[in-house]
């Protein structure tokens, strides 16, 4: 029986040889993540419910990178790291993430001066750090305490967020129930054109179907302008599938797939992809160099308009940063606008994990390392974390403490996403990000691009 990708990997941990949508099926997980906001709550609904004593089900494949409030005084942000901290002794886990070996003054607050985190631990964002880390590998299934981790679908896994109590059941027992979902397909054919980056590419997907379209559903992507990204890109759509209230987002493997993985894990993977003939409930195909850059303006992440249209919008704040707008083509991709420039609106940097931080350092646009180039231009360039993408605690650098206007390379825009519950936040790739930072206004970025030349790593 044909199936797509996601029904595969599905059948596969239930045991079964096929599945169909609708289908509810016991699965086996082969990684549960979680991090400082949910994980302190998960860990008290696991020993509520199995025992004080008991053991999570198996050492390795569960996950702790606490990496939302980290870089705040907040007690009780603070706390819950604790809380993590003291749930991975006793559990004896071996892959924890602990952000307290950052060095003496970038730890606590928001540091002075930015300070080396690349002699620890400390991995940045989940959603980066669990690739880069091995933890996705191909055909295997992922459930997070974080609604972004269909982020890891980009690598040709399973991987969908769900709520504490469901996590502190796998933490028990490795398993979880999963109503097969119906796939909805989005091909880009052509070329990926310098201007746009995979940012435009799921606002438009978003801006066409409606931010609950796809609830419950698998969001699969495809085609060749989609594969001519490289890893840190194509994440950028299974990470937004939940703005259109995915279940999860997921793209077949080739061999750049393949060998990003290989170079992360010694692990063994096996592959899948959607049968040709697959059913799918829905198919929309997109001329990629037909599209142009957009923006998701406040309060809806399918509030989609072209960026030309907006230079009107008052702009106080630009932020390039997060698990979506903070990898390190993102970074090059900015600082290729902002090379010869400097920012007219207050601009913050934040890198997605502490090896996106250490790459701008060895990533070079002209003579410059990418860090020095965002530097010059005026950029000010935080430690990796989440920070003001979610908002966080009042201190946390970057966040909207007042009703301000954020260009943002982020990945939601509901009210107070950022911070200040009547800040508006206006989703765009870091590409538009960075030329409206240098603009004072919101622009297209074609103008502000050399057209010859493909963005950052790509
Ligand atoms: S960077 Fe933002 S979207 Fe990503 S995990 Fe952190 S808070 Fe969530």
């Amino acid at each position: 029986m044909s199936m797509t990708i996601t029904e595969k990997i599905i059948a596969r941990h239930a045991d079964k040889a096929s599945v169909r949508p609708g289908e509810k099926v016991w699965v086996d997980v082969d990684v549960l993540m979680t991090h400082d906001v949910c994980g302190p709550g998960t860990v008290g609904i696991f020993k509520e419910q199995f025992g004080p004593d008991a053991k999570v089900w198996n050492r390795d494949r569960v996950v702790v990178i606490p990496d939302h409030f980290i870089f705040t005084a907040d007690a009780k942000a603070q706390r819950n790291i604790d809380i993590l901290r003291e749930f991975v002794a006793e559990q004896d886990l071996p892959h924890y993430y602990d952000p307290d070996f950052i060095p003496a003054g970038g730890c606590k607050g928001i540091p002075p001066a930015y300070d080396d985190p690349r002699t620890t631990p400390y991995a940045g964002v989940c959603h980066a750090a669990l690739h880069e880390k091995g933890h996705v590998r191909p055909g295997e299934l992922l459930i997070g305490t974080d609604s972004h981790t269909c982020t890891a679908g980009a690598l040709g896994m399973f991987a969908s967020g769900m709520g504490n109590t469901d996590a502190a059941f796998i933490l028990g027992t490795g398993k979880t129930w999963l109503m097969v979902p119906e796939t909805l397909k989005f091909v880009f054919h052509g070329t990926m054109p310098p201007y746009l980056m995979a940012k435009d590419l799921i606002l438009h997907v978003i801006g066409e179907i409606g931010f609950d379209r796809a609830t419950y559903r698998a969001m699969e992507f495809a085609g060749e302008a989609l594969m001519s990204l490289n890893i840190d890109e194509r994440c950028t759509l299974p990470n937004m599938a939940i703005e259109a209230g995915g279940k999860n987002g997921i793209i077949a493997t080739d061999e750049l797939t393949c060998e990003y993985v290989r170079q992360r894990t010694d692990k063994p993977f096996e592959t899948v992809a959607s049968d040709p003939d697959a059913d799918v409930a829905l198919l929309m195909e997109f001329q990629t160099d037909q599209l142009e850059p957009v923006v998701a303006c406040p309060h809806a992440p399918d509030n989609r308009r072209p960026a030309r249209e907006l230079g009107d919008v008052r702009v106080d704040r630009c932020y390039i940063g997060s698990c979506t707008g903070g990898q390190i083509t993102d970074m090059q991709a900015a600082a290729e606008v902002l090379k010869d420039r400097e920012v007219k609106i207050e601009t913050f940097v934040v890198p997605g994990s502490t090896e996106i931080d250490a790459q701008m350092d060895t990533v070079t646009v002209g003579d410059r390392s990418v860090r020095q180039v965002l530097q010059d231009a005026g950029c000010r360039i935080g430690p990796s974390s989440c920070m003001a993408c979610l908002g966080g605690p009042r201190d946390t650098f970057g966040r909207a403490n007042e009703p301000i206007n954020v260009v943002s390379a982020t990945n939601r825009n509901f009210p107070g996403r950022m911070g200040h519950k009547e800040a508006g936040v206006f989703l765009a790739s870091p590409l538009t990000v960075a030329a409206t930072a240098a603009a004072g206004e919101i622009v297209d970025p074609r103008d502000w691009i050399d057209l010859d030349k493909p963005v950052g790593l790509r």
